[in-house]
């Protein structure tokens, strides 16, 4: 593990947004966010507080980025801190790889050849608003995704600046013409590969044992990533959250249910241990990605459903089998937390045992309290997935009452 910080001080830190914490050794930030989760989780009396996971990578462990287009002619990178009109335009960045600057800076030519505009935020004006990069740690495998406003690209420009850089196995291009800032769009164009990459996980087992090969690229599960669906930023970082929660969950569980389970990886991960595995996720990408990742792993006892978890949880089969004996769950909500109806779920029909994987103390120091009467919380991880800004992990094992 790396642990020297100030040998790697960014010339942006401070400016940007993307690094909060960079001029802090990587030990103390760890310290800071192991007590931020100790005192959230101290009101509910664990039995056991476990002291915080570091991320394997302290620095380029990002899998995925989304740069901003914007403020200057030919500004891309991320967002000012605290402005979020304002892009700083990269020239170095330590958190996805070292090609990436290269990457950028030969789509900034790109755009001052072409006489492009960035998108503005408030005026609503401009063509370019993103360019997402995703690169699978364990494949090398490497995607560019552009989001766009309405209006046409010079497509083939592009795939020359992108290979002018680096190796890119398959570019997307998205137009998003609403006015929100998210970077994906309605309509997607692939202007070259499959449109998704492969990234894997963990380490695959054969017959014959583990298969490890010094110095070639890791073997593992293989997982599908397409250009909008939720895949864990940081892989090495979820394969140590995801062997958290799967000890958790201990073997011989009848069913799993894996709530808010993006590509279906932890229900994926934790396959061996039930004999069904249900997951439900609120976005049709990344559930299709989770059953054809279920394809390719062999695994035939998964079955995944775009559904809001809201409306999943009322539904009188599912309810059903969340109700029968032998039912294990993994809940691992976005930002906000869990929905009322899913907590209402978790109250009115309470499971032997459950993992509730947390990206954000506040939500989990809302979340508690109205979940302690029918449970106890038995053990709580934290886990770095985010090295240099705030965000931290949370596995919790709780247990009915
Ligand atoms: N468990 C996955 C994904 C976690 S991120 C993993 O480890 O990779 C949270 C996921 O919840 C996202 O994929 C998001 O699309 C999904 N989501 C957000 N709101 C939802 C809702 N109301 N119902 C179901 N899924 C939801």
């Amino acid at each position: 593990m790396e642990t020297g910080t100030q040998d790697r001080l960014c010339p942006h830190f401070g400016v940007c947004g993307g690094c909060s914490s960079q001029d802090r050794p990587y030990p103390d930030q760890l310290a800071a966010k192991e007590n931020l989760v100790r005192e959230t989780v101290a009101p509910f009396s664990p039995r056991e507080f476990r002291p915080i996971r570091p991320s394997p990578d302290v620095f380029y462990y990002r899998n995925k980025m989304d740069f901003a287009f914007a403020g200057s002619p030919d500004g891309l990178g991320l967002r000012e801190k605290n402005k979020f009109n304002r892009v700083v335009n990269l020239q170095e960045c330590f958190l996805m790889s070292p090609e990436t600057p290269a990457i950028l800076e030969a789509v900034r030519r790109w755009i001052h050849d072409e006489k492009l505009s960035p998108y503005h935020l408030t005026r609503h004006t401009g063509l370019l608003r993103y360019l997402v990069l995703r690169e699978g740690k364990n494949t090398g495998e490497r995607m560019a995704h552009l989001v766009t406003s309405n209006g046409e690209v010079p497509r083939e420009s592009f795939l020359r600046a992108l290979d002018s850089a680096a190796r890119v196995d398959t570019v997307a291009w998205s137009v998003n013409a609403g006015v929100s800032d998210v970077a994906r769009g309605e309509s997607t164009v692939l202007l070259r590969g499959s449109g998704t990459i492969t990234e894997t996980l963990g380490e695959r087992q054969r017959a014959s044992g583990p298969i490890s090969v010094p110095g070639a690229l890791r073997l593992g599960t293989p997982f599908r990533i397409s250009p909008t669906a939720f895949f864990q930023t940081n892989t090495r970082g979820a394969e140590v959250l995801y062997r958290e929660v799967s000890d958790f969950l201990g073997s011989s569980a009848e069913t799993l249910m894996d709530f808010y389970c993006g590509s279906g990886t932890i229900g994926l991960f934790c396959a061996s241990k039930a004999k069904r595995i249900i997951g439900v996720e609120v976005h049709p990408p990344a559930v299709e990605d989770a059953r054809k990742n279920a394809e390719i792993q062999g695994v035939p006892n998964a079955e995944f459903h775009a559904m809001d978890a809201a409306q999943f949880a009322k539904n009188d089969g599912f309810l059903r089998a969340w109700r029968a004996p032998g039912t294990v769950a993994v809940m691992d909500p976005p930002r906000p937390g869990l929905g009322p109806q899913v907590r209402r779920l978790l109250l009115e029909h309470p499971v032997e045992k459950w993992v509730y994987v947390s990206c954000n103390p506040r939500a989990l120091a809302m979340d508690l309290p109205l979940l302690v009467d029918a449970y106890r919380v038995e053990i709580v991880q934290p886990v770095d997935l985010f090295p240099h800004t705030p965000h931290v992990e949370t596995a919790l094992l709780l247990y009915k009452k």
